[in-house]
């Protein structure tokens, strides 16, 4: 088992780094600053990641055997696997979608969150950098519902490929224009502009894979072929990675100025 996602990262950056240098989108280096921070949340975060969801997947699975009738799990997990597969891509971004929100509502969650916008230079990397707070809660928020309805593992296992190599993809610093497919399916511009650091951007696009949810709940950001000014946040993010961890816990007045809390309505 790849237990800290080396494999998957080498297989990545094969794939990613002649991508991005090939249709990139903003000129950045390869090796660019931050490089380092975001190794350790590779590894770090893809093994506790690992150790979470199986405990999130026994923990929901026990609990389904007592709530939830066996005749409505077996009927869930015996429809065809591209069924289960899409009918679990909605279910998990509409909890991403509300944790997300919550993370950007939250003056205390959005301070872990901060850390994952602290990213000034968005490549496909940044997809890995988040406060394992904030990767630990978004996936118990979205994975519980699907180990609890009784989904095949055959169709999880489908849906986690998919799921990783789409995250990767909307943080990619690449051009793909997704034509009329850019409200069903997230693309890199579709995320880059949550990642902007400007006022138009500002708590919106908040789903992970679907679009058309925000178009739903109201914060969807049409932004067209426009690029974002640029990318971060106004709070004091320390640069290395014991910095970051420990950042939201850091008491307010020990900071070198306040942090600036979500600007949602
Ligand atoms: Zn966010
Ligand atoms: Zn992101």
């Amino acid at each position: 088992m790849d237990i800290f996602g080396i494999k998957a990262l080498l297989i990545s950056a094969l794939i990613f780094i002649p991508f991005e240098h090939l249709f990139h989108e903003r000129q950045q280096k390869t090796f660019r600053k931050g490089l380092g921070v975001d190794l350790i949340y590779v590894m770090f975060n893809g093994f506790i990641i690992k150790i979470v969801i199986i405990l999130i997947a026994a923990n929901a699975l026990d609990a389904a055997a007592i709530l939830v009738p066996q005749s409505m799990t077996n009927a869930i997990g015996g429809q065809p696997v591209w069924l289960q597969v899409a009918e679990i891509i909605l279910i998990t971004d509409i909890g991403v979608y509300w944790a997300h929100r919550a993370f950007h509502k939250i003056p205390a969650l959005w301070r872990f969150h901060a850390v994952h916008h602290g990213i000034e230079e968005l490549d496909w990397l940044g997809a890995f950098h988040s406060h394992p707070v904030d990767a630990i809660l978004t996936k118990a928020i979205s994975l519980t519902p699907i180990f609890f309805l009784g989904f095949s593992q055959a169709s999880i296992a489908v849906f986690s490929v998919i799921y990783f190599w789409h995250t990767l993809l909307v943080h990619s610093n690449v051009r793909i224009p997704f034509g009329p497919l850019k409200w069903l399916i997230a693309g890199p511009q579709f995320h880059r502009w949550h990642h902007a650091n400007q006022r138009e951007a500002y708590d919106k696009n908040f789903a992970g894979q679907l679009p058309f949810l925000d178009v739903l709940f109201g914060t969807y950001n049409a932004t067209g072929n426009k690029m974002p000014d640029k990318y971060g946040v106004d709070d004091p993010i320390p640069s290395s990675y014991f910095g970051q961890a420990g950042y939201p816990l850091v008491p307010r007045g020990k900071l070198p100025k306040p942090a600036v809390p979500s600007t949602e309505a």
